[in-house]
């Protein structure tokens, strides 16, 4: 029988166990996937953008992306006329 650490306070336990005996963290691996996902679903997000932030973050994209195409232009012109 191999045995499974606890992901909330490492205590080391048998496979198998559906509970850890210390903190009593799920420990069976479907219940633990959809507890990691609770956890970051309901994690809130580190800030709230404003409107004006979100803009100036979708220019900037913008931008990025433009200065992309135009460097993959400018490339296949570049090797048009050799
Ligand atoms: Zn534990």
């Amino acid at each position: 029988m191999s045995s499974i650490k606890c992901p909330q306070c490492g205590l080391v336990t048998w496979e198998g166990e559906i509970q850890c005996k210390r903190c009593g963290a799920s420990l069976d691996p479907k219940h633990r996937d959809i507890a990691s996902m609770l956890t970051v679903a309901g994690h809130p997000p580190d800030r709230v953008y404003s409107q004006s932030e979100l803009r100036k973050a979708l220019i900037k994209k913008l931008v990025l992306a433009g200065l992309v195409i135009l460097l993959i232009v400018l490339a296949f012109v570049l090797i048009w006329r050799r």
